[in-house]
């Protein structure tokens, strides 16, 4: 019983760090590489060489960043702002539904996440009735 009450903890601000650079990244990927994003991540060993290599980040699927993006990057890049913003507000890592923290690892491999998982599954289906 002694550590009943603690509520699950938000993230701590060492711990958004991280993941407030990795956006910033996003960004700039968003914003400077999107005419050749397709052709980068279709022709992976294209012999012109990468330009940035592996850099990107530990823990974080860059290749499935940038594949996710070739089909919604205009909504990517509006999550990725919007991420940005709930870190300035404090409110990053929260479900934007149930106000519950996600998951770290969740975070991880999307650090852009607005949802839990289970709100982000009904949200993905049209069940959340959410901007
Ligand atoms: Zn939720």
């Amino acid at each position: 019983m002694t550590q009943k009450s603690i509520p699950v903890a938000t993230l701590t601000k060492a711990q958004i760090k991280p993941f407030k650079k990795l956006l910033i990244q996003y960004l700039q990927h968003l914003g400077v590489k999107l005419e050749n994003m397709e052709e980068a991540v279709l022709r992976p060993d294209t012999d012109n060489g990468p330009e940035d290599g592996d850099d990107f980040g530990a823990g974080v699927g860059l290749r499935e960043f940038q594949l996710g993006l070739i089909e919604n990057e205009n909504e990517i890049l509006h999550e990725v702002r919007a991420a940005l913003k709930r870190i300035d507000g404090g409110a990053y890592g929260l479900c934007l539904h149930c106000n519950e923290p996600i998951p770290i690892g969740r975070l991880e491999a999307r650090p852009y996440a607005r949802f839990c998982l289970e709100h982000q599954l009904q949200y993905e289906l049209g069940q959340l009735d959410i901007d």
